[in-house]
């Protein structure tokens, strides 16, 4: 080896020492965070005690159905599975008189039974609290969602885009939904001849190329009905591909069936938005639910909500994207939480997610880098936010920022040589 090889190979090694430097503060902060994957063994253990105590089969357990009607909506029940305190019992009494609530069996046992509740990102996500019944701050509809309904269960905001509603059902009711005004106390699936209306605007109107099935939860209609839908969006000529966003595979991983599979498998291009909101939520189930998803040749995406005491930290959220590739989803979106009433305790400041960006850039897989989105109000769309890397464009240079910080000058100009 040359003497300038070896200089520069050395060059390189105090680099490559800098370079670990940048993530050290991570890697110690990670080791500490508690997984769904690393909590494995104990989530298996309180699964066995809720089976043993709803007397449930194995069977049961892995039907999503029994999910469903076995979801746990009063806060007695609630309490033979975790403790909670009279006041806690108390909000949930409370909070249940005004907004639902409702969590499955498998959601409750990535609960710790004991311990810090309002610590648990799980627990805050799917328990209510009294910070729900907080009076005079937030808005039913800060998106104005009514006025961008140009045909039943239709939001349109974009150009060649829209949204169809087909039901109000979840799996889980969520503590921080921000379409909580939509979530009766009755289930309610959009008529045939609703969703049929919807399909028909779609239909004559040519410019929409992407249509995307939400909810409430599309995963909560049966696999026949989602069938139908699917198909009648595949028949209309300039629709280019279909999107659905579930939480299912999330909250109830068991809706995720072979037969599921093989029916979304019929209506390609097909894509698949989900909502990981903590590195708890990716356990062993979650996991097989996205690959069977993945293996259905289905691309899955993944929108976070911010949520303050939940992901409102850069080395958590970078926790969460990451793993979130391990198990075949690509972070897409995260959300910075509108102000809708009763969810009020969960926004956190913009800055928090800027900062989130700042730790994610060049710290990580860029495959693991969602766009962080402000939602203007009053659906005037979703507004990318990004900590500044473009210090100034002058004429003939732009100014740079670097991911580690250093200010650089760099070209702004066209060729100077070309084809005449
Ligand atoms: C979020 C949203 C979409 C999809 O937006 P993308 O940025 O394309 O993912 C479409 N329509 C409405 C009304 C929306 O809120």
């Amino acid at each position: 080896m040359d003497t300038s090889k070896k200089s520069s190979r050395q060059v390189s090694l105090k680099r490559a020492g800098v370079l670990k430097t940048r993530i050290d503060p991570y890697l110690a902060a990670s080791a500490k965070l508690p997984t769904g994957m690393k909590l494995k063994d104990e989530i298996k253990a309180r699964q066995a005690k809720i089976k043993e105590v709803l007397g449930a089969s194995e069977d049961d357990w892995n039907d999503w159905h029994w999910q469903i009607e076995n979801r746990i909506v009063d806060s007695d029940t609630l309490a033979k599975f975790i403790t909670i305190n009279s006041k806690q019992k108390q909000d949930i009494d409370d909070v249940a008189k005004k907004f639902r609530w409702a969590i499955s069996p498998y959601f409750l046992s990535l609960i710790e039974p004991e311990g810090d509740h309002y610590k648990n990102p799980i627990y805050l996500q799917a328990v209510p609290t009294g910070l729900e019944l907080v009076e005079g701050i937030g808005s039913p509809d800060p998106m104005a969602e009514e006025f961008t309904n140009p045909a039943p269960c239709i939001t349109r905001r974009y150009p060649d885009r829209l949204i169809i509603n087909v039901t109000n059902q979840c799996g889980m009711y969520c503590r921080h939904c921000q379409r909580r005004r939509n979530i009766g106390e009755i289930d309610k699936p959009q008529s045939k001849e609703n969703l049929q209306a919807a399909v028909d605007y779609i239909k004559n109107t040519p410019e929409i190329r992407d249509v995307l099935v939400t909810g409430g939860d599309p995963f909560t209609l049966s696999d026949e009905m989602l069938d139908w839908l699917l198909g009648e969006l595949d028949n209309i000529p300039h629709l280019e591909f279909k999107r659905i966003g579930t939480r299912m595979p999330v909250t109830l991983p068991q809706r995720v069936t072979p037969e599921l599979c093989e029916m979304l498998k019929k209506h390609h291009p097909l894509f698949i938005n989900l909502q990981f909101n903590s590195q708890m939520e990716i356990t062993e189930e979650t996991k097989k639910s996205c690959e069977m998803l993945a293996n259905a040749g289905i691309p899955l995406g993944n929108q976070s909500v911010l949520l303050r005491g939940v992901n409102d930290h850069p080395y958590i959220m970078k926790k969460i994207c990451q793993e979130l590739l391990t198990i075949r989803v690509r972070p897409y979106y995260i959300f910075h939480a509108k102000g809708v009433v009763g969810t009020m305790h969960f926004r956190t400041s913009v800055d928090i997610g800027i900062e989130i960006m700042e730790h994610l850039r060049g710290y990580t897989s860029g495959l693991a880098i969602p766009t962080f989105i402000i939602n203007a109000p009053e659906g005037r769309g979703k507004t990318p936010m990004l900590p500044e890397y473009l210090i100034s464009q002058g004429r003939d240079t732009v100014t740079i920022r670097t991911w580690e910080g250093q200010i650089i000058k760099y070209p702004n100009k066209d060729a100077e040589v070309g084809f005449e």
